[in-house]
């Protein structure tokens, strides 16, 4: 069993992403980091976001609206951010409190300032194949963690469990595509779908991303496979100073040693998200003419 690194793999990029932000001259590629409240996982994620753009050399601008703003405050802020000249990308930290409509507010951010891939334009994009566009980080990493470890989907049944805007969706149509690297047959499972552990079994490719602690089990699959386990659970444990532990979608004691690669997690698939978060604002920086 191989264990696809993804600490390794986002060290490697962002040294790359350094180096060419080194080039520039002039002004720097600036990312607006908006975050609704004081959600404590959200608080985590956007620290990690503003520390990688530090080390990067990217400026990040931290914009903390509370709890209480409404949709139209927060569509408000979202406007004067795709209208400054000096932000070229804008991340709005999902979730999002109840009352505020998310896909909304993902549609709200202008198209070409959409590092986190979530707006319409972007998300069809990817369906059309065309590279201007903005991939959404976790599927955008995931991808680049299968190409680094020498991972080629051709000819391969991927099997993605979920069909969030976020995760599912975006991998499945990624991995879908007529291009190298991909080309794989693609299945995609949730709640809804029946005789679950039968399809998981067939997997060449399985990509976890339900957010259940450890719901893949050594019987939902089959030796060989390659397992991209996405999913982020805080599971309750008392021997933590922090009260919890972290754990995938995938049990990885039982199912790991039946892998020929699989991602850990924490370590696997979480530092890429924040690469390519920087790797997009990097390509909004390049494909505006304000700089
Ligand atoms: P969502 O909750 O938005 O989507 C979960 C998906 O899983 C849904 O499609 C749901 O089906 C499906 N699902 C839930 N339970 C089951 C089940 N028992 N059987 C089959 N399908 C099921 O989650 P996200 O996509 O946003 O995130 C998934 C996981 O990935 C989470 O743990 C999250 O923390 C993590 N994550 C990690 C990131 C990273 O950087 N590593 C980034 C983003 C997310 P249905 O559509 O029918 O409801």
């Amino acid at each position: 069993m191989e264990l696809i690194d993804g600490n390794q793999a986002a060290t490697a990029l962002i040294a790359e992403l350094k180096a060419e932000v080194a080039t520039f001259t002039g002004r720097k590629p600036c990312l607006a980091l908006v975050r609704v409240g004081e959600d404590p996982a959200s608080v985590s994620y956007v620290k990690k976001k503003e520390k990688t753009a530090a080390e990067i050399g990217v400026t990040s601008r931290i914009i903390l609206p509370p709890v209480t703003i409404t949709q139209e405050e927060l569509f408000a802020l979202i406007d004067s951010l795709n209208a400054d000249a000096t932000v070229d990308g804008i991340l709005v930290q999902s979730p999002l409190p109840k009352h505020i409509d998310e896909v909304a507010v993902f549609r709200r951010v202008s198209p070409d300032k959409d590092v986190d891939g979530f707006n319409t334009i972007n998300l069809g994009k990817i369906a059309q194949e065309d590279d201007t566009g903005f991939v959404s980080c976790t599927p955008a990493g995931i991808m680049e963690l299968l190409a680094r470890s020498g991972t080629d989907l051709k000819g391969k049944h991927v099997v993605v469990l979920g069909r969030s805007l976020i995760v599912g969706k975006p991998i499945a149509l990624l991995a879908l595509q007529k291009r190298a690297g991909a080309n794989g047959t693609v299945t995609i499972c949730h709640s809804g779908t029946a005789n679950l552990p039968t399809l998981t079994r067939q997997a060449d490719v399985l990509i976890a991303a339900i957010g259940r602690a450890e719901f893949v089990t050594a019987d939902m699959v089959k030796p060989g496979v390659v397992v991209i386990d996405v999913g982020i659970n805080r599971v309750p444990d008392s021997s933590k100073k922090t009260g919890y532990r972290l754990t995938g979608d995938v049990h990885f004691p039982s199912v790991a040693p039946l892998c020929a690669k699989i991602t850990p997690v924490p370590g696997g698939v979480g530092p890429m998200t924040v690469a390519m978060l920087m790797k997009n604002t990097i390509k909004a920086f390049h494909l505006r003419s304000t700089h």
